[in-house]
């Protein structure tokens, strides 16, 4: 892609609430545009990065056995009646009436839905377990939707649901669940810490948050340094393994403000372990056994031919909060530098151009060719405007690794720069390689 045709309308005047890093950044760049109070359109460049944090998510969820599905964003009020939520979600839900004066609303969450699904299809424990997922839009009508992505109207999320036989098994699930959100968040470079959690509106007993941390983050969190020594590697894909990992995190002090005392906190941590700062919930697991449905009625029929009612989770991940989130974690001395494997371009060649000299520019065709061959997504940064321009939009952009066409670079030796760091010179095939490998 050419800079020049790519749709990236730059905000060069922010707007008073855009408060924090990565609501100023992604108005900048021309990642999202608001289109009212917390609902965001996604522009080409956000979307870009969106898109590849979904991927993410959707393979470290099929890893685990989880089933991809699409519900729809609207749902019928008639099972939320049911769940006696419909009373209880409040002023959060939007409802809507449809021409033939039903109720409706815009799902905020989906484990009615889910459960009515499962319960006019599965009857039997033979069918057990399940895991389904979807990735989907939802809406909350938030008092106070502020931070750009991080707190909308209307958000992205990934929400899966379990259903188990017995708690015991359901646990197991559970654990998986566990898993797959540390795998994900490491995946995309980010430090998450699994955090005992209060269940909320959701329900349950048994629930974490999976935090960030940030300075601009809104959960407070107290926790032991410790659990950043953990090592995922050590754990195997087994249900004996995997109790074993969520038992050595959940024996690591971390607590959001919700469950703090002070008096436990410095009982249970050295002081030199502590560590009390901000972070970002990006993602939330509940157990809730058959909160939903026994009121619904979903019904399982037991290796003895006993009806019992299934056993549930859920489990969510704010897919697009992480854009923001990630920029939080990763925005640095006004340099913003993607993770290689979620930024929109892999690499970005900067030829110094001017109207008498069009040699830079040619060799900087001449290099897009021949990576666009080798199938990395290029962009050429083909707009007239001088370097130290263009360098200080690249660091905001955040696209990694750089091939600065000037006057260090020859025929075939180039300067390769990766953000944050040194320049050096290299031939083509060494920078396809390094980007590559
Ligand atoms: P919070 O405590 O931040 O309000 P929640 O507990 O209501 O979130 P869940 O129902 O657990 O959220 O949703 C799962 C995930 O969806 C959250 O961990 C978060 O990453 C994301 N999420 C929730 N609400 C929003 C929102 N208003 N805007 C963007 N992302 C959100
Ligand atoms: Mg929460």
């Amino acid at each position: 892609m050419y800079l020049s045709k790519l749709f990236i309308p730059i905000t060069k005047d922010l707007p008073a609430e855009a408060k924090i890093k990565s609501h100023q950044l992604m108005l900048r760049t021309g990642m999202i545009k608001q289109s009212s109070a917390g609902i965001y359109s996604w522009l080409p460049l956000g979307f870009k990065v969106m898109k590849k944090i979904e991927q993410i998510v959707r393979e470290e969820q099929n890893a685990v056995g989880a089933q991809e599905m699409l519900m729809p964003t609207i749902q019928s009020s008639e099972i939320w009646k049911e769940s006696g939520r419909y009373e209880d979600y409040g002023e959060e839900m939007l409802r809507i009436k449809d021409r033939q004066g039903r109720e409706m609303l815009y799902g905020p969450t989906n484990e009615e839905l889910i459960t009515d699904i499962f319960r006019s299809s599965v009857k039997s424990y033979k069918s057990l377990p399940q895991i389904l997922y979807h990735i989907q839009w939802k809406f909350r009508d938030e008092i106070r939707p502020r931070f750009g992505v991080m707190r909308c109207k209307e958000f992205f999320m990934k929400d899966a649901y379990s259903f188990d036989l017995s708690d015991e098994e359901a646990k197991k699930s559970y654990n998986k669940m566990f898993y797959s959100y540390l795998k994900t968040f490491n995946r995309i470079g980010l430090k998450a810490i699994p955090m005992s959690a209060d269940t909320g509106p959701i329900g349950g007993d048994l629930s974490h948050e999976f935090i960030i941390l940030a300075e601009t983050g809104e959960s407070k969190i107290y926790a032991d340094k410790n659990i950043f020594e953990i090592n995922l590697n050590q754990y195997e894909f087994n249900d004996t393994s995997l109790k074993k990992m969520r038992e050595d995190f959940t024996k690591i002090y971390a607590v959001t403000d919700e469950k703090y005392k002070e008096e436990e906190f410095n009982q249970k941590v050295k002081k030199e372990n502590q560590m009390f700062t901000k972070g970002i919930e990006v993602g939330h697991i509940f157990y809730f056994s058959d909160k939903y449905s026994k009121p619904m009625n979903c019904l399982i029929d037991d290796k003895d031919g006993k009806k019992t009612s299934v056993k549930m989770g859920s489990y969510g991940i704010g897919v697009s909060r992480l854009v923001g989130a990630i920029i939080e974690a990763n925005y640095n001395n006004d340099v913003m530098k993607w993770p290689r494997n979620i930024s929109p371009f892999d690499i970005v060649i900067l030829p110094s151009i001017s109207k008498n000299n069009r040699k830079n520019f040619e060799k900087a065709e001449k290099i897009y060719k021949e990576l666009k061959k080798q199938n990395i997504d290029v962009l050429l940064d083909d707009v007239d405007e001088n370097m130290s321009n263009k360098f200080k939009k690249h660091d905001l952009i955040g696209v990694p690794y750089q091939i600065i066409v000037g006057s260090k670079s020859e025929e075939d030796n180039f300067e390769f720069k990766e953000l944050n760091s040194k320049s050096e010179i290299l031939t083509l095939d060494k920078i396809i390689k390094k980007i590559k490998n």
